[in-house]
């Protein structure tokens, strides 16, 4: 699979962007405004190896807009991070809180190591030299992390254990840990499940299909990937077809996920789909064009490009990922009538459940998981009609009507407090 996206992140969020804002007839002040990030951190994070090297990474925070609520977005351990990235990224989550109205801003770390490279000690290391030097610019009503691509519940618990050793324990001051440490139930899933639910719905409005009849191809089989595959075949889905940066595989009758789960979680293996017998290769570069109703894309940025948009075959693309489609892209798959639900509102079943675990914490009380689901399901689904709403208002795609909400949202938010 191509690792070096052809599109910088960047490009796609200044897409994303301006092109919402020349619908709301945004002045030049305002985009700058609402652009610029508040704050950025850049900082060396050394480490020892255990075999006695040196190394340093380079670590980020960057907190894009705070005029909603503290900073929230998650750390991304990956060797393609890079500011630039880091701080596309800062601003989707501007967005994405905005738009399911959730009592945050948008924010976003990273750092330049890629975890599969370092023992678990080695990244113990680098995540608490990491927090170490950014500690000072986060706290509970002041920027809350989470986990991104490359972090996981076990990143989250040594965050809040190395910031309670400089400020007091916290357990607010970063969601997505484990529930032994005041994690909330669902939380893990919640991303996956949000993916679902708005897949079920548009597939619902857009091509008249129940679930039964959907057949899903899904790039990505991390955390947002395989439970939006699980939960979608839960409902009676067909997945055809799963991929990760090692490879993908098709099967035309469904894949058998549960055995694809255990594939990756086997002992001994390397926690990816490497070397996976059960069904049909398929190489990096064919699968976009696997056939299918849905494609989902929830691995890295970039994916859908100028170069594969051409042989999508599906009806209705899903973004489970941060920036999957470029913005030439995006505006091919408009021109073939390709239903497109955007990044802010598909993935952002994350950052919802996010949001009950920061309030449980606060409470001190923990919900039902039932009663988180429930909640996330209300939450998303509600934004999803705000999302038809406003495209019916403005006779747009569904990610020109969800930025111009969102965008709406961070504007009005500044001009109450008086910000231009
Ligand atoms: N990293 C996730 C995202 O991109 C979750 C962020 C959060 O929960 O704060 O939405």
């Amino acid at each position: 699979m191509s690792a070096v996206p052809k599109v910088s992140a960047y490009e796609i969020a200044s897409g994303n962007f301006e092109r919402a804002a020349d619908l709301l007839d945004l002045s030049p002040e305002w985009r700058k405004l609402i652009r610029t990030p508040f704050r950025e951190m850049k900082v060396e994070v050394p480490l020892y190896r255990e075999d006695g090297s040196f190394t340093t990474f380079i670590g980020y925070r960057i907190q894009h807009n705070g005029a909603r609520g503290p900073f929230k977005g998650g750390i991304r351990f990956s060797s393609l991070v890079d500011e630039q990235e880091v701080r596309a990224l800062a601003e989707t989550m501007t967005y994405k809180t905005a738009l399911v109205d959730v009592p945050f801003g948008g924010g976003k770390g990273g750092v330049n190591v890629n975890p599969p490279d370092l023992t678990t000690r080695e990244l113990e290391h680098v995540t608490r030299r990491y927090i170490s030097r950014i500690h000072l610019i986060l706290g509970p009503n002041r920027d809350v992390p989470a986990p991104d691509m490359g972090t996981n519940a076990q990143t989250m618990a040594w965050i809040v254990d190395q910031y309670g050793r400089q400020h007091g324990y916290n357990p607010a001051v970063v969601t997505g840990k484990p529930l032994e440490l005041g994690g909330s139930p669902g939380r893990e899933q919640a991303t996956g499940r949000g993916v679902m639910l708005v897949t079920l719905a548009a597939a619902r409005d857009h091509l008249g299909k129940v679930p039964g009849d959907l057949r899903v191809a899904v790039q990505g089989f991390g955390n947002v990937g395989m439970n939006a595959a699980l939960l979608l075949a839960e409902r009676g889905a067909t997945v055809v077809a799963v991929s990760d940066h090692t490879g993908g595989y098709y099967k035309a009758d469904g894949l058998d996920l549960d055995g694809l789960v255990a594939y990756v979680n086997r002992e001994g293996g390397d926690r990816t789909l490497r070397g996976y017998d059960g069904a049909d290769a398929v190489s990096g570069d064919e699968f976009m064009g696997v056939e299918c109703d849905v494609l989902i894309p929830a691995a890295i940025e970039s994916a859908i490009h100028i170069d594969n948009v051409h042989t999508v075959q599906a009806n209705l693309v899903v973004e489970g990922a941060n920036l999957p489609v470029t913005p030439r892209a995006d505006e091919a798959l408009r021109e073939r009538g390709v239903i497109v639900v955007p990044d802010i509102l598909a993935n952002a079943g994350g950052v919802i459940v996010s949001y009950f675990e920061w309030s449980q914490n606060f409470q001190q009380y923990r919900w039902s998981l039932e009663n988180v689901n429930d909640r996330l399901e209300n939450i998303l689904l509600k934004a999803y009609h705000d999302v038809a709403e406003k495209q019916k208002e403005l006779g747009s795609t569904m990610r020109e009507a969800a930025f111009a909400l969102a965008i709406g949202r961070v504007v009005t938010a500044e001009k109450l407090r008086g910000s231009l």
